[in-house]
């Protein structure tokens, strides 16, 4: 399994026969084999996230699927595309082909995807992120809190392959309670923080603040756009 970090939240995840495409706004998407299924995901509408030249995709590539948010909606989608695309609402199982697509609710708009393909599980989170602000009032950071733990429940004690999750240093000292919660609660073999805002000091921040943590060799350093990161394919 080959994984390239695109940039912000955007990932590619290359398998035997199909590709991945996660939360693409900008930065080179590297060349996909026309051989292979495409799936192009979009966890909700905002700029960092999704952006129209994914449709684009679909003119050299006949095997291409679009799995977006529901929030997006129809409006952006060209018509030629309409009957590749779906839109998933949160708390659904959606399968195609070769892909099984479960979808969690987000904290903030849209959903974040728990995706099977070819033995391989593979988490995006989008948005889904434990947000607690220094700025926000108490009630508003007590009811994240709780909306943070409830909709991410579903991911409890699942062994996943591959989780993009949100390291987000505009959190300040509060960067890494979504991620800590998510390491907590589930079995993840390999962690690509995200939505660093081109800060990947924060990885090294975060691995200087666990030096103890049993999950340090699970976190992937990522240190600019367009690395490429090979996994070993997943032995169940
Ligand atoms: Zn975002």
């Amino acid at each position: 399994m080959k994984i390239t970090y695109i940039g912000h939240s955007g990932f590619l995840v290359e398998l035997g026969q199909t590709v991945l495409l996660f939360d693409y706004y900008q930065g080179e998407i590297p060349p996909v084999s026309e051989e292979k299924e495409l799936y192009v995901f979009a966890s909700h509408s905002h700029g960092d996230h999704f952006a129209q030249e994914v449709f684009a995709l679909a003119e050299g590539h006949a095997k291409v699927h679009y799995v977006l948010s529901h929030d997006i909606g129809k409006r952006h989608v060209p018509e030629s595309i309409c009957d590749r695309t779906v839109f998933l609402e949160p708390g659904l199982t959606w399968e195609d082909g070769p892909i099984t697509v479960e979808t969690l609710k987000s904290t903030d708009e849209g959903v974040a995807f728990l995706v099977w393909a070819e033995g391989e599980v593979i988490y995006h989170a989008g948005d889904l992120n434990y947000w607690l602000w220094e700025g926000e009032t108490e009630e508003w950071n007590r009811k994240m809190e709780e909306d943070f733990k409830r909709f991410i429940e579903p991911l409890r004690g699942k062994e996943i392959d591959v989780a993009f999750i949100p390291l987000d240093p505009r959190q300040e000292n509060h960067y890494n309670l979504g991620l800590d919660y998510f390491l907590d609660l589930t079995e993840a073999k390999k962690i690509y923080p995200m939505h660093c805002w081109e800060e990947y000091s924060i990885i090294d921040r975060w691995l200087s603040e666990h030096p103890d943590s049993p999950y340090r060799d699970r976190i992937v350093k990522i240190c600019g756009r367009g690395e490429e990161f090979e996994q070993e394919p997943s032995k169940g």
